[in-house]
C-alpha cells in the first residue's frame, strides 16, 4: 500500500549526470513528469530517458525551458500516452515548438546519412500533436493543472534563457521547487533568476548541479568577460583572421551576437560582418516576438543586422568565408561532429590565424572540450566521414558566459530557500559529489541516477 504522507522522486533521466532530463513525482496516486529531454551525447532510442519506468500513464508534464535536454523527447511521450497534457511558459512553448521541428530534421538526416537505428523518433506530425496539448501559463501566477488533485503550479522566472521557468508545486502538504536550468547572473539579454516569495516554505528542493566541479573563485563578471573576449577577437581581426564562437542556438547566440553587434557599435571591435546559423536565426525571431521578456535595458537588434552563413559543408563556401575577417556565431556550442562549428574549426585549425573562442560549458567528452585542451600536432575528427585533422591553431580559448548558475551562486540559492530536503540532479558525478558536500546547508540530501526513486516523508 502506497503512503499518503510521501513522495516519490523517481529519476528517468539526467540523474547522475547532464542527460535526458526526465523526472517523475508521484504524490496521493498523482503522477507528474518534470521535463523531458534526449541526452545529448547519444543518438536513436539511447538518447530518450527511460520511459519505459512509467507504468502508468502520467497525469500531467511540465517543461522548464527549449533546450532539448529538457524537451526533446516531449513527442516520443505523447504517443504513448494519447492526450496527455503539458504546460510551459508561451515563450518557452513558440521555441519548444521550433526546437522539436528542427530534431525531426536532424534525425531525418541521421536515419539517412549513418543509418541510426529508431530516428526519425518522431515526426512533424507528432510534434504537432504535442503542441495540441501543451498549454501556456504566464509567470507567478499559480495554477491548478489537474482535476481533483488539490494541487498548484506556478512559474518563476529561472534567467537561462527566453521562457526558461522553475517550477513550484504546491502539492498537499508539502512545496517543492524544481529548478530547471537556473542562472544568477544578469545576462546581456536575461535577467537573473527570481526567487520564490519570502513567504513560501520550500520543503524539497530540486537543483541543478551543472557547475558544481567548476571552481568560481576567480571568475569575473560578465563584463570583464566580454572585454576579455574583445580583445580576443579584436587581436584575430586586426591579423586578418576570422573568429569562430560556438553557441547553443538557444540562448547563447542571441547573447553573443548582440555583444558583439554592441562592441563593434562602441568602437571596441572593427565592424566586420557577424555570421549566424539558421535555428540560431528562427530562434532568433522568437525572442524578437517576445522582447516583452528580455531585461529591460537590452539593446535587442533586427535580425538583418547579422549575416547568414552559407552551406559550410561546401568546402568552397567555407574557403570564400575564412578569406576576410569575421565574427562566426555557429552551432554547436560543444562543437559535436558533424556541426557547423566543427566543419568550420576543420579548416580554421589548419591556420595560425583565426581563433576559436568558447562561451559555454564544455562536457569533457566533447570535440570542444578536446580541441580546448589539445596541444599541437594533435589530430582530431571533426567529421565522421572526414579523416582526422592535425590542429596547428593555437588561438583556442574558453571564456565564461554560461547561462547556468555558478556553484557559488546555486550554494546561495539554497541558503536563502532553507529546503529541508535537497535533490541534486543535471550534473557529472564530480559536480554532484561537490554539491552534495558543500551546499547541504544541515539539509537532508539526495543525487538519485536514472532508475532510482527518492522517497519523501512528509
Ligand atoms: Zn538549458
Ligand atoms: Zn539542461
Amino acid at each position: 500500500m502506497k503512503s499518503h504522507n510521501s513522495i516519490n522522486f523517481s529519476v528517468l533521466g539526467g540523474g547522475g549526470e547532464v542527460g535526458a532530463n526526465c523526472f517523475q513525482l508521484s504524490c496521493n496516486g498523482y503522477r507528474i513528469l518534470l521535463d523531458c529531454g534526449t541526452h545529448p551525447k547519444k543518438d536513436g532510442l539511447e538518447c530518450l530517458p527511460s520511459l519505459d519506468l512509467i507504468n502508468r500513464p502520467p497525469d500531467a508534464y511540465f517543461v522548464s525551458h527549449g533546450h532539448v535536454d529538457h524537451c526533446g523527447a516531449l513527442p516520443y511521450l505523447c504517443k504513448q500516452f494519447a492526450g496527455l497534457r503539458g504546460y510551459t511558459t508561451v515563450p518557452s512553448a513558440s521555441i519548444i515548438e521550433r526546437m522539436l521541428h528542427n530534431s525531426v530534421v536532424v534525425m531525418e538526416m541521421l536515419a539517412k546519412e549513418r543509418g541510426i537505428e529508431g530516428y526519425p523518433l518522431f515526426d512533424h506530425y507528432d510534434v504537432g500533436y504535442t503542441m495540441r496539448f501543451l498549454e501556456t501559463r504566464k509567470f507567478n501566477e499559480p495554477f491548478s493543472f489537474c482535476e481533483g488533485f488539490d494541487a498548484q503550479a506556478e512559474f518563476i522566472p529561472a534567467g537561462h534563457v527566453l521562457g526558461s521557468t522553475s517550477i513550484l508545486l504546491r502539492l498537499p502538504g508539502h512545496t517543492i521547487l524544481y529548478t530547471g536550468d537556473i542562472s544568477q547572473t544578469r545576462q546581456y539579454l536575461i535577467g537573473g533568476c527570481a526567487s520564490p516569495g519570502k513567504d513560501i516554505k520550500i520543503d524539497t528542493l530540486i537543483i541543478e548541479s551543472t557547475l558544481g566541479a567548476t571552481n568560481d573563485e576567480n571568475n569575473g563578471t560578465y563584463d570583464d568577460e566580454i572585454h576579455r573576449l574583445a580583445t580576443a577577437i579584436r587581436n584575430v581581426l586586426n591579423g586578418g583572421g576570422c573568429a569562430l564562437i560556438p553557441s547553443f542556438a538557444l540562448g547563447r547566440t542571441q547573447e553573443i551576437v548582440n555583444i558583439i553587434a554592441q562592441l563593434q557599435e562602441e568602437g571596441e571591435l572593427p565592424f566586420t560582418p557577424i555570421y549566424t546559423v539558421g535555428l540560431g536565426r528562427a530562434v532568433y525571431e522568437i525572442y524578437n516576438k517576445f522582447s516583452e521578456y528580455l531585461h529591460p535595458e537590452a539593446t535587442f537588434r533586427p535580425l538583418s543586422r547579422f549575416e547568414r552563413l552559407g552551406n559550410v559543408w561546401d568546402q568552397s563556401v567555407v574557403q570564400n568565408l575564412l578569406r576576410r575577417p569575421s565574427v562566426i556565431v555557429a552551432t554547436s556550442g560543444m562543437m559535436t561532429q558533424n556541426t557547423p562549428s566543427a566543419l568550420l574549426a576543420e579548416t580554421m585549425v589548419k591556420s595560425s590565424h583565426h581563433g576559436i573562442f568558447f562561451v559555454g560549458y564544455l562536457d569533457p567528452d566533447t570535440l570542444g572540450y578536446k580541441l580546448l585542451n589539445a596541444t599541437p600536432g594533435t589530430a582530431l575528427q571533426f567529421e565522421s566521414s572526414h579523416p582526422p585533422v592535425e590542429v596547428t591553431l593555437e588561438n583556442i580559448a574558453q571564456y565564461r558566459f554560461s547561462a547556468h548558475a555558478s556553484r557559488s551562486q546555486l550554494a546561495s540559492v539554497i541558503q536563502q530557500i532553507k529546503p529541508k530536503n535537497i535533490i541534486y540532479v543535471h550534473g557529472d558525478p564530480d559536480a554532484l559529489d561537490w554539491m552534495q558536500e558543500n551546499t547541504n546547508n544541515g539539509a537532508t540530501t539526495f543525487a538519485p541516477v536514472a532508475g532510482q526513486t527518492v522517497t519523501i516523508e512528509i
